[in-house]
């Protein structure tokens, strides 16, 4: 996983870290307010002159879309770079903030995903060998492979309007053909609604209200509850 640093000349060291943090609020604000000229280098390149506060916002979000490991994004505060330098972000990379459950593929990286974007989403569990509620049919959450368990995972959030909206952004992904997960996901439930990939859309579920959303993939065989 990717993530921004951001450094002004010489406090890249680690016990400055609230001068660090004081300063690159002030680095926004600059931005925002910013008295340009300015501009940006990216790895050696340069991307010229900027004439407003919203494109210095364009590049440093198109930037840290492409950027890879060691990417470096300098501002400088004027026309000539060479001895201007304020600040620059740099791309370095981390551990995830969690780990990825042992879940059927591709489950764990659709948790992360999950995890990463919306800091109010909760691990609700996944592995469970247990029958859907009332029937005979075990759960997908019972199924599993030769090295993982549970071919289901649940989400919590604060509220209903998170579930919903987390419910259909999944299903967002797995019908969006340029997405990682195009086609993955086999049913999503919120509340008293089910998405299915053989239809494709949204219809009542007659099962047990979820006051979470349940994702599930078809693979692996069913456990003996
Ligand atoms: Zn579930």
């Amino acid at each position: 996983m990717i993530q921004f640093t951001f450094h002004e000349r010489g406090m890249d060291h680690p016990e400055r870290p609230r001068r660090r943090a004081a300063f690159l609020i002030r680095c926004w604000f600059k931005l925002r307010k910013a008295k340009f000229p300015g501009r940006f280098r990216r790895d050696g390149g340069d991307f010229g002159p900027l004439r407003s506060s919203g494109e210095a916002h364009r590049i440093i979000r198109t930037w840290t879309k492409l950027a890879t490991v060691g990417a470096r994004l300098d501002f400088f505060d004027g026309e000539d770079a060479a001895d201007q330098m304020r600040f620059h972000f740099r791309a370095v990379e981390v551990a995830p903030p969690i780990p990825a459950p042992e879940t059927a593929p591709p489950l764990g990286p659709l948790y992360v995903r999950v995890m990463l974007k919306h800091g109010w989403a909760t691990n609700l569990g996944n592995w469970f060998c247990r029958y859907i509620a009332g029937t005979n049919t075990v759960s997908r959450h019972g199924y599993y492979g030769s090295y993982w368990k549970g071919a289901a995972q649940d989400f919590g959030a604060d509220n209903a309007g998170q579930l919903d909206f987390l419910a259909e952004e999944i299903v967002g992904w797995t019908t969006d053909p340029s997405d990682d997960f195009y086609g993955k996901v086999a049913t999503v439930i919120v509340h008293n609604r089910i998405w299915q990939r053989e239809t494709g859309r949204w219809l009542p579920y007659g099962g047990i209200f979820h006051f979470h959303v349940h994702v599930d993939v078809d693979e692996g065989v069913a456990c003996n509850p």
